[in-house]
């Protein structure tokens, strides 16, 4: 049985006054029935950390260097994401993709890496509208996963996100039978691949999950959660969301 994960993208967001939608998160969900999981920006995961130390929300980087250290100005290792209280890291976010040219083969080197310094791996796979118009949606995805993913894969290391680009921060939401459609293809990759191990990788789908269509997103065949952005960002509408899962 996998346990549902809601998880938070704050992206290029928050400073220390932020924090407060933490306290005020953790305050509403004491003991949750589903993982709770925020990543907030490099700057903030330390103190957000302690914010959340004693509470059911772990914390996470949305990204890592694929090197364990080195001549690599602005980037962060996941050793440094650790130290600093992260239990996770979202990787191939199509932001990145698309804003540092990540292809699935760095990707896929970030989550080698992220796995070897304890953390685990939220990685995002996701087609552009163009894509889905031209049909090619399960390609792609299929594609994505299996250049993005390294061997040994089980749902203790690793969570996949299903993000369509088209969805992301636009308030377009993909029906929940082509939802459904990905999330039971990505299921039948990952068990392909994977074996049994497949079947416990937690399957997110993000793209402009809201308080009000996250009941029945979270209904949809094989949907585990939701990594969700903007409506991570207060505590009120992070929590309602929570709450449908
Ligand atoms: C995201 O940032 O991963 C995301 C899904 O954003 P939003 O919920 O704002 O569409």
């Amino acid at each position: 049985m996998r346990r549902k994960l809601a998880a938070g993208n704050w992206k290029m967001n928050g400073t220390g006054a932020a924090l407060a939608e933490v306290t005020a998160l953790a305050a509403a969900h004491p003991a949750p029935a589903v993982d709770l999981l925020l990543c907030p920006p490099a700057t903030l995961v330390e103190r957000m950390a302690r914010a959340a130390d004693g509470t059911a929300i772990a914390v996470g980087g949305q990204d890592c260097h694929a090197a364990a250290a080195g001549a690599h100005t602005g980037d962060i290792s996941a050793a440094m994401l650790r130290d600093a209280g992260a239990s996770h890291v979202i990787l191939g976010h199509s932001e990145r993709r698309t804003d540092h040219a990540e292809t699935d083969a760095i990707v896929r080197a970030k989550t080698e890496a992220a796995l070897a310094g304890g953390l685990i791996a939220v990685v995002c796979v996701g087609e552009t509208e163009a894509q889905r118009d031209a049909g090619q949606t399960l390609g792609v995805v299929g594609s994505q996963l299996t250049g993005s993913l390294p061997e040994g894969v089980t749902g203790a290391t690793v969570v996949v996100a299903y993000e369509p680009v088209w969805a992301i921060g636009t308030g377009r939401v993909p029906t929940l039978a082509q939802i459904a459609e990905v999330h039971d293809f990505l299921r039948a990759e990952l068990v392909a691949r994977f074996g049994e191990a497949g079947q416990g990788v937690r399957l997110l789908y993000g793209g402009s999950v809201k308080p009000d269509n996250a009941a029945d997103i979270f209904a949809t065949s094989n949907v585990d959660g939701a990594l969700v952005g903007g409506a991570s960002l207060k505590a009120a509408d992070f929590s309602a969301i929570i709450t449908a899962l």
